[in-house]
């Protein structure tokens, strides 16, 4: 049996309600050695995370989904938090190149948000997900209704186990954290960026109440599908 079938998952959660992010962490990197990976979009607080995880486990692979579409202040953002924490990123792409998929597709982004994620965001993040047992992202419960209702740790239908170290962190700490850190915000938050995606399902958020308000603005979209796909039933 592997790890993680062996969890007692719900056990899990209750021990974790009243935990720090680090101690989730530690627990995670213990039980799953090689088998864990981190995801970051190189977003506005990803720094959070990163600087978190590589002080558990220096070496820890960083998932970067690099779809074509990223702001230059975001590959910036990547290369210079690779340079100040160390990171050992393992970037994937779509697998069909940039260039093709623009003459293939044209504004896919437009048309059709949910395909255009699933090929240049879910297909490469499960490609860069095979072989592992864990993965931990930075979703936290203040950004959506959807991310509100997530536990810490859960077993997804493909198997891997998900753990969600910041669940219950408030953008405040974030901050605070970053500040005691000397680390920095993704260098288009002081533009009014307050969530940063791929170029052209970005913008300034319309609702100053709602950081994530500027993300697929008018499309009825709120998450890219990374999140989601292990939640639907198996084909
Ligand atoms: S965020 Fe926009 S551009 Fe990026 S993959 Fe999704 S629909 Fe395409």
């Amino acid at each position: 049996m592997s790890t993680a079938e062996s969890l007692d998952i719900a056990s899990l959660n209750q021990r974790f309600a009243a935990a720090e992010p680090l101690e989730i962490m530690r627990w995670a990197c213990d039980a799953f050695g090689d088998k864990i990976a981190i995801s970051s979009s190189f977003g506005a607080e990803s720094a959070c995370l990163l600087s978190l995880a590589v002080k558990v486990k220096p070496e820890i692979p960083v998932i970067f989904i690099n779809t074509g579409f990223l702001f230059p202040e975001t590959l910036a953002f990547r290369d210079d938090l690779r340079s100040r924490l160390k990171l050992n990123i393992k970037e994937v792409e779509p697998i069909m190149g940039h260039a093709a998929f623009l003459k293939e597709f044209g504004q896919l982004y437009q048309s059709d948000p949910d395909r255009c994620c699933q090929i240049n965001k879910v297909e490469p993040l499960k490609r860069a997900l095979e072989g592992l047992e864990c993965w931990m992202s930075g979703v936290r419960g203040d950004q959506t209704a959807y991310r509100a209702g997530l536990p810490f740790v859960e077993r997804k239908k493909d198997g891997l186990v998900k753990v969600s170290p910041l669940l219950r962190w408030h953008s405040k700490q974030v901050y605070e954290y970053l500040k005691k850190e000397g680390l920095p915000m993704h260098p288009l938050w002081e533009k009014g960026y307050t969530s940063i995606g791929c170029e052209p399902c970005t913008a300034v958020p319309g609702n100053p109440d709602d950081p994530r308000s500027g993300r697929w603005s008018g499309k009825n979209k709120s998450e890219c599908g990374i999140h989601t796909f292990q939640d639907a039933p198996k084909a």
